[in-house]
């Protein structure tokens, strides 16, 4: 038998939202993107192996991993 397996990494704008930045300082607008990563048999994703949440800076470009309950703070500051 003959399998080919992977790792496919991809990434999704959530949405954006205005906060402080960790790295800069500046209040700017923050987008909230939701990077996951995907088990493949045969370039077909099956499995979701880790979900992680980040937030970046639209003016430095910073990026940390934020919390659920530091998505939702975002989210109610978005526009
Ligand atoms: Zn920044």
């Amino acid at each position: 038998m003959f399998f080919l397996f992977g790792l496919t990494t991809r990434e999704q704008l959530q949405f954006t939202g205005q906060s402080s930045c960790r790295y800069c300082g500046q209040f700017a607008p923050q987008q909230v993107v939701q990077r996951k990563t995907k088990l493949s048999v045969f370039f077909i994703p099956l499995l979701t192996l880790r979900r992680t949440r980040l937030q970046r800076c639209t003016r430095c470009g910073g990026t940390s991993r934020i919390s659920g309950s530091e998505q939702r703070a975002l989210a109610s500051a978005a526009f």
